[in-house]
């Protein structure tokens, strides 16, 4: 099939060329080359002068003359700049490579039309590493849409610049006889009211109008979210439609005399719900697979203990898994306490638990004598076997690899119910996407009584009033966190500074106790530390990012996040939320560098402004950008979007999504002919990647 033509054999190509696509974007075939999109279009039809230009403009075009070329700097410094002139004013046109063969190329005193998308640099207008074409008549000249490509330094040392991925597109076609074959069913095509594929493709490149070149784009970013939704409905009908899950019938003694005598307050109306979707799954047989989402302190602990129970009642064992050994210990006297003088018995399993110790949980765990298993990565071990495991709970999710995850669904002989806890909460769009086959349940509603944290952003050279608010906090009877960013490819670096800051404060509060905490601690050390201040023996914690994830130090009033800067929306969030759990007022401070760039003053101002994860979470996809954030990876399908956009084309993706869901709903296996076409774009864009969709 053409598509399938190697593309060395497209005309300009040749074999020098196509390992230079190979490697740099991945393209392999003449099909690989039609859907490297351009990533904007430059309007041919209209020329501007050089006095119009301001900062609002797009890729543009120039008509005019260079009346000099000059050199600056030395070495890897070295930059070609060219005066340009259309007789309404000066432009710099400026290249960092390919230097010597631009001099050789272009001649002053000679017309030429000039692309690119002017900046301001040192108060003057410029263009960096613009196209250039001699000029042409109006009359000969191409009108209407220009496509513009990326292109890597790799490319452009080769020749292989914009214009010239043009012209192989061009000759590409050129190649093509016969309409390119539909990627996409005809029913998909005909709800969706899509173009057909070859003209999406034609005019994607070569845009006819305006209009056709919106319908391209529309097909083009549809088809992308689609197949991805295709793929993930797919598996959820399939894993839905199968009778394997535990039934939890009844709910007994052990739920009853909890929720009468044991619980300590009452429950939100968001965990009441909650429990009942939980409830709700567990009753009908069928396998649950479910994301529990809510904010830090939402109370989410407390729905997974009384699962449970339940799971208790109808002779299933549970267990918990933790990201930290901190936080599986947390969680253990947290249960400890909440089911004391229950007749329940529940064990704490970590790297750190002694073998005689392990021994016993481990026989106590086939037998059935232990009902409810707390524990870190050690308990996927395979060495852990449960007599009926029945109930898994997976906190804080965005630690584990879903590879870890999947060892647990092996532990009995139908996989237990799954409930995955999260505070970091997901965008919908990504929910769908990524989690698309997980249910989701949303706990929206703190505890009564809880006052919001309250933000503030700081410059490193004004401590001195922090310090002052600090020492009146902990007069108060309150106590600190100071965290320090660490990061592994940095991580001498700042082990230093957090050592330098130990030793900063410790002089600065000679009147407190002030412990230190790094991840690099022995799980034994660390525990030691953690107790200290959970006591109050010190006032002031200076640690790393290892309090990130659960900790629950109420009487903790205040955080300092030192070199803000340096974290991601989420992770701050993160954070902020160790404080903010007792009755009083808390504070978290964020400090950093004066000199900020525009993302980092935005993300301070957003987490000044809100302290709701749902927005932060939002605001930090838009940031950051799908590619980066945790958990893309787990999809089945490479999120390496070519064209379409999580955040933009966001009612494309709920069209597409709602279309997925009815075809599947009619034709579960894809087995009507007509469908065929789909499971053969499904496998091509699957790769032979592991199949993650599977154990979502
Ligand atoms: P999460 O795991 O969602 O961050 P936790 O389960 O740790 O939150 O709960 C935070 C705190 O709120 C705990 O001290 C818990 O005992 C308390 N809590 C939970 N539910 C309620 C409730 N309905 N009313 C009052 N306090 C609650
Ligand atoms: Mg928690």
């Amino acid at each position: 099939m053409i598509l399938q033509t190697d593309i060395k054999f497209v005309p300009g190509v040749g074999p020098k060329r196509a390992e230079i696509l190979n490697k740099e974007l991945d393209i392999f075939t003449l099909g690989d080359l039609l859907r490297y999109y351009p990533y904007r279009y430059i309007d041919r039809s209209r020329m501007y002068y050089v006095h119009e230009i301001d900062g609002s403009m797009p890729y543009i075009q120039l008509k005019g003359k260079i009346t000099a070329f000059e050199t600056f700097g030395e070495g890897r410094k070295k930059r070609l700049v060219a005066h340009f002139t259309d007789g309404t004013g000066f432009i710099d046109l400026v290249w960092f490579q390919g230097i010597r063969f631009v001099e050789s190329k272009y001649k002053t005193n000679q017309e030429y039309i000039v692309f690119g998308k002017p900046t301001l640099f040192n108060n003057r207008w410029n263009v960096a590493h613009p196209e250039i074409d001699p000029y042409m008549s109006e009359a000969d000249r191409p009108d209407g849409l220009m496509a513009m490509y990326n292109t890597t330094e790799k490319m452009k040392n080769h020749y292989l610049n914009s214009k010239a991925i043009q012209k192989i597109i061009e000759n590409a076609f050129g190649m093509i006889k016969e309409r390119l074959p539909e990627s996409l069913s005809p029913d998909v095509v005909r709800t969706a009211n899509l173009i057909p594929f070859h003209d999406a493709i034609e005019n994607i490149h070569f845009p006819g109008n305006p209009i056709l070149l919106r319908d391209a784009e529309f097909r083009l970013k549809f088809e992308e979210l689609f197949y991805i939704q295709l793929n993930i409905v797919r598996y959820a009908a399939d894993r839905k439609g199968k009778l394997n899950g535990f039934l939890f019938k009844k709910v007994g003694k052990y739920l009853n005399s909890f929720y009468e005598k044991h619980l300590p307050f009452e429950l939100t109306n968001a965990q009441k719900r909650v429990i009942k979707e939980i409830r709700k799954d567990t009753a009908l047989g069928k396998q649950m697979n479910r994301l529990l989402q809510g904010d830090v302190g939402s109370g989410k602990t407390l729905v997974a203990i009384m699962c449970m129970l339940i799971a208790l009642d109808n002779g299933f064992q549970s267990c918990l898994m933790a990201p930290t050994e901190i936080l599986a210990s947390q969680h253990f006297e947290t249960f400890k306490s909440m089911l004391s003088d229950m007749d329940v018995e529940v064990a704490l399993l970590t790297g750190s638990t002694k073998k005689k110790n392990r021994e016993e949980i481990h026989a106590g765990l086939l037998s059935g004598d232990i009902h409810i298993l707390i524990g870190t990565h050690a308990l996927i071990e395979d060495v852990v076997q449960f007599k009926n495991l029945g109930f898994v709970v997976i906190d804080e999710q965005h630690r584990f690899g879903v590879a870890q995850r999947a060892k647990l669904w092996a532990k009995n002989e139908h996989p237990p119910h799954v409930l995955v806890m999260t505070a970091t909460p997901i965008p919908r769009t990504l929910a769908m996407t990524v989690y698309g086959d997980l249910d989701v349940s949303v706990i929206d509603e703190l505890p009564p009584g809880r006052k919001p944290v309250q933000t503030l952003h700081r410059f490193d050279k004004k401590r001195g009033a922090l310090y002052q608010f600090v020492r009146e906090q902990i007069h108060l009877g309150r106590q600190i966190y100071i965290v320090y960013p660490l990061i592994e490819e940095n991580e001498k670096m700042d082990l230093k500074n957090l050592e330098d800051g130990f030793i900063h404060i410790k002089e600065t509060f000679p009147e407190f106790t002030v412990c230190k905490m790094h991840g690099r601690m022995k799980p034994a050390e660390k525990e030691e530390v953690m107790q200290q201040f959970v006591a109050n023996k010190a006032q002031i914690m200076v640690s790393t990012t290892v309090i990130e994830v659960g900790v629950n130090v109420p009487n903790a009033s205040v955080m300092v996040i030192e070199s803000a800067q340096r974290f991601g929306l989420s992770q701050l969030h993160q954070l902020r939320g160790r404080v903010g759990r007792g009755a009083d007022q808390s504070y978290c401070v964020l400090i950093t560098p004066y000199e900020l760039s525009a993302d980092t003053r935005k993300r301070m101002e957003i987490m000044t402004e809100s302290n709701d994860g749902f927005i932060i979470a939002e605001a930090d996809l838009k940031l950051r950008g799908p590619g980066d954030l945790e958990g893309t990876q787990q999809s089945g399908i490479s999120f390496n979007l070519k064209i379409a956009d999580l955040v933009r084309d966001n009612p494309i993706l709920f069209r597409a999504r709602e279309i997925a869901e009815e075809l599947i709903k009619k034709d579960p296996k894809l087995q009507h002919p007509d469908h065929l076409v789909l499971k053969q774009q499904l496998s091509r864009l699957s790769g032979n990647r592991y199949d993650w969709g599977r154990i979502g």
